[in-house]
């Protein structure tokens, strides 16, 4: 698997189709979106920072399919890349954000008082719920391209940035490359740190790059598994509004804002999770709703998606699923958790029902 990025400019001595990837078994948006005719208007172009159409599009061509989900088969590898390849991502975009246009706005709203209910989970059903986002930094590369002195120069941007917080938000940052194995593994097993980049889609996409190098978790907790717990717990969508409010302007004080625009919204390396990159997600115990047929169908109606409790690679098991919001962009954040909470309410009534021997045929959801 390649690790690196594939500049070379040797390759301008052969034709277009000569370089075309072979794209027979895919089935990814990249690839349903890709011609030979854009490749080839588009494989001379490159963004201010170098970034290449090979570049945008390897870890598609590397990873055909998923075997639950819908993967993108493209990355951003600077902010550029958005505009500088749009023949290729505004399509990408349009197929995975349900027909978003690339004249569409959208809109942000990160005020959790405008959020109704959320703490009225029902703890017999709900084991445990997340919220994660992700932020990018304007005038530095994106994971896929950035050099290990810009990855290292983010870091300690971070680092000083975070060690400023107060109160509930005060913590430490452990650098990954100073933690034991069993102190990462720890954190993987009680879901709280990302897991080592093994995953074909990351190491194509160039992103495991320079592992460990530079990455960290900065976090207020310490490492036993029963505090994380309860933090993990602790952290609901209003913590995270003020915590992200807060960071933002710790970063702008030192000269760098987060990279966001009107149309995309907050712009990250995946186009899956422009807009919002929010995904608002609760363990939930559903052994039977799972089972009835109308099951993929009610989730689509509410606009929520199901994964494993172990990650997007993982099968659900016993019942337990993880769910959480399918859209990203052209909803605000408000809106998402919204949907999770409430369609999250609606799935625990349904399973109520079922355990009882009842039918759920006057619960069914309209399209949201
Ligand atoms: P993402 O890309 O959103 O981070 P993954 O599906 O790859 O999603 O999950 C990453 C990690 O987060 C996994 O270890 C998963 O178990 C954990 N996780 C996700 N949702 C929850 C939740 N509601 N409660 C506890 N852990 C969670
Ligand atoms: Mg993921």
């Amino acid at each position: 698997m390649p690790f690196g990025n594939t500049h070379n400019k040797l390759k301008m001595n052969y034709s277009s189709e000569q370089e075309y990837p072979d794209l027979s078994k895919h089935n990814n948006h990249m690839a349903k979106v890709l011609t030979p005719e854009m490749y080839a208007n588009l494989r001379d172009k490159e963004t201010p920072s170098g970034f290449t159409l090979d570049d945008v599009i390897q870890t598609g061509v590397d990873n055909p399919g998923h075997p639950f989900i819908m993967t993108v088969g493209c990355v951003a590898g600077d902010e550029e890349t958005y505009e500088v390849f749009k023949d290729l991502m505004d399509p990408v975009i349009e197929d995975r954000h349900g027909g978003y246009k690339p004249s569409d706005k959208h809109k942000t709203d990160l005020n959790a008082d405008n959020l109704q209910g959320g703490d009225d989970l029902d703890p017999n059903y709900v084991l445990s719920s997340r919220v994660r986002t992700g932020r990018s930094i304007r005038g530095f590369c994106l994971p896929p391209h950035c050099s290990r002195g810009e990855r290292r120069a983010i870091e300690n941007l971070s680092i000083e940035s975070l060690d400023s917080l107060d109160g509930d938000l005060k913590g430490k940052y452990y650098a990954l490359k100073n933690m034991t194995d069993e102190e990462q593994q720890q954190l993987i097993d009680d879901h709280f740190l990302f897991d080592k980049p093994v995953s074909p889609l990351l190491l194509a996409s160039g992103m495991a790059r320079d592992w460990p190098d530079g990455r960290g978790i900065w976090s207020a907790v310490i490492f036993r598994s029963s505090d994380l717990l309860r933090h993990i717990r602790a952290v609901s969508p209003h913590h995270l509004s003020i915590s992200l409010w807060q960071i933002e302007s710790l970063f702008k004080d030192r000269g760098h804002e987060f990279m966001w625009n009107e149309h995309l919204g907050y712009v990250l390396t995946c186009p899956s999770n422009l807009g919002t990159g929010l995904r608002a997600g609760v363990h939930v115990k559903l052994p039977n709703v799972s089972k009835h047929e109308k099951f993929g169908e009610i989730l689509k109606k509410l606009r929520l998606q199901k994964r494993g409790t172990g990650g997007v690679d993982t099968a659900a098991v016993g019942g337990v699923f993880d769910i959480s919001n399918a859209d990203r962009l052209g909803f605000s954040e408000v809106e998402l958790v919204q949907m999770v909470v409430d369609g999250v309410n609606l799935l625990v009534d349904m399973e109520k029902r079922l355990e009882g021997g009842d039918s759920i045929d006057d619960l069914m959801p309209e399209q949201k």
